[in-house]
């Protein structure tokens, strides 16, 4: 059974079963190795862990829809990865970031978490500055007319 691991779900995986086969973007193997790569994971690449790369139209569709959820400024170059992935091979990804999941969920994906429980809904999200209250579709990392931080706010969600 094929699935798309998170770094975070790799890098915290005990033990896989033994029908279990793993697809990861490069970036996910960097993650790890900057994390402390250890022997489990090494013996396994190549054998059960697949390093495969994205297409381009995947990783464009990933972030169109993380940027309607506003989730795109949560996800690192290596998360889009993960979940364009998983939409190209039709798989279901284990993750326990929420806004992997968030996304996943979205785009139709099936998102397994390691720990926690699964998402119930999907949220929409949007920054508030702190200062004057002014209102971002994006985080821009400070208000432009205050200079205060801005504060991610859900402002809708749907269930699914
Ligand atoms: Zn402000």
């Amino acid at each position: 059974m094929l699935h798309v691991l998170d770094t975070t779900a790799l890098f915290n995986a005990k033990d896989f079963p033994v029908d279990f086969e793993i697809i990861v973007p490069q970036g996910v193997l960097d993650e790890l190795m900057a994390w402390g790569l250890n022997d489990r994971v090494r013996l396994l690449v190549g054998v059960r862990i697949f390093v495969e790369a994205p297409g381009k139209d995947s990783v464009e569709k990933v972030k169109q829809f993380a940027e309607k959820t506003g989730d795109i400024d949560r996800l690192s170059p290596t998360d889009i990865d993960v979940i364009a992935l998983a939409l190209e091979k039709s798989v279901p990804l284990i993750s326990d970031d929420y806004s992997i999941g968030n996304t996943a969920k979205i785009l139709g994906l099936k998102c397994i978490p390691m720990e926690t429980r699964g998402i119930k809904k999907i949220y929409y999200w949007k920054y508030v500055c702190r200062g004057c209250g002014k209102e971002y579709d994006r985080d821009m990392g400070e208000c432009i007319i205050c200079g205060k931080e801005l504060l991610p706010k859900r402002y809708k969600s749907e269930d699914i």
